[in-house]
């Protein structure tokens, strides 16, 4: 595993900010959408619209039924959303933009983290947006509500997820803008860079100036814009990357002048292989 162009390009940042998508949490045993394994290849997406929700309450006790199967489900964050907290730790990473909906940054210790697509841990109603924690709606669907309705206003209620026709939260995409485009690099992790508006972020911030580094399993749309193109693991990649950075930014790196960084190699103290 070449390594090296990110950890150069990670010593050499300002400002970093972490754009992440499905596949950083696939290790974690949530499938992605378009991976190999991912859930476009056993459910229909186009029945995940936000116009079927709305119009089709059996699709919506759909929706619940099968929320309340995965109810007890629990994932833990892995290593490659712990190196990203890492990131954070050794002051280089500003924010992570997160296409995911599972909370799993949030559970590694990122404290800065921006959900584009809202989160699978609360519920929201369509009609006023009140939010409130899912147990409260889950009891309510044990207890027979099959089509929970807002105690507030009666509205709809439904996931704090953002479906497929559905607005994305504004004030978060605008943040998610700003940060990007006043970064100087850009770390994507698996993301298949194809799910718009979202895909916009890195490329508006390499339209002003901003290095991109692309962590994947597969080929993407940007790669031909990226410095560093990383095809692999994730939770293999970024624990490497964030390893040989803290060892870049160690005084002992600048006082000994070769230290190890990884299972494949030396670097100097600038950086280079001996
Ligand atoms: P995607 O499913 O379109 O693409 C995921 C990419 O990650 C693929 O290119 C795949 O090759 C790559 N990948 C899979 N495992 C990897 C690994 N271990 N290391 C590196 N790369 C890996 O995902 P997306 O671009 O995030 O878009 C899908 C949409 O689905 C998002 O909008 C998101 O809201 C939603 N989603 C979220 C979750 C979650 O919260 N965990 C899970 C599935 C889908």
């Amino acid at each position: 595993m070449e390594i090296h162009g990110l950890v150069d390009l990670l010593a050499d940042a300002g400002s970093v900010v972490a754009f992440t998508g499905a596949g950083i949490s696939t290790e974690s045993g949530i499938p992605d959408f378009r991976g190999p394994q991912g859930l476009w290849t056993k459910i229909d997406p186009s029945e995940f619209t936000i116009e079927n929700y709305v119009n089709n309450p059996e699709h919506r006790r759909r929706v619940w039924r099968m929320r309340m199967e995965r109810a007890s489900e629990r994932y833990e964050p892995n290593a490659g959303h712990l190196a990203l907290a890492d990131l954070e730790r050794v002051g280089k990473l500003g924010c992570v933009i997160t296409q995911n909906i599972d909370g799993l940054h949030q559970a590694a210790g990122n404290t800065a983290v921006l959900e584009l697509h809202g989160t699978t841990h609360r519920v929201k109603c369509l009609g006023c947006d009140a939010r409130m924690p899912n147990d409260a709606v889950f009891a309510r669907i044990r207890a027979g509500d099959d089509d929970p309705r807002c105690e507030d206003c009666g509205g709809l209620l439904k996931s704090a997820t953002v479906s497929f026709g559905e607005m994305l939260p504004t004030d978060v995409v605008e943040e998610a803008f700003m940060r990007a485009e006043s970064a100087d690099t850009v770390l994507v992790v698996g993301s298949s860079l194809v799910v718009y508006p979202a895909a916009g972020i890195p490329l508006a911030a390499t339209r002003m100036g901003a290095r991109i580094a692309i962590v994947n399993a597969e080929p993407t749309p940007m790669d031909d814009l990226a410095s560093v193109v990383l095809r692999g693991a994730a939770g293999e990649i970024l624990p490497a990357a964030i390893e040989g950075l803290r060892a870049r930014l160690s005084p002992a790196f600048y006082g000994e002048g070769v230290v190890q960084v990884d299972d494949d190699g030396l670097e100097d103290r600038n950086g280079r292989r001996p």
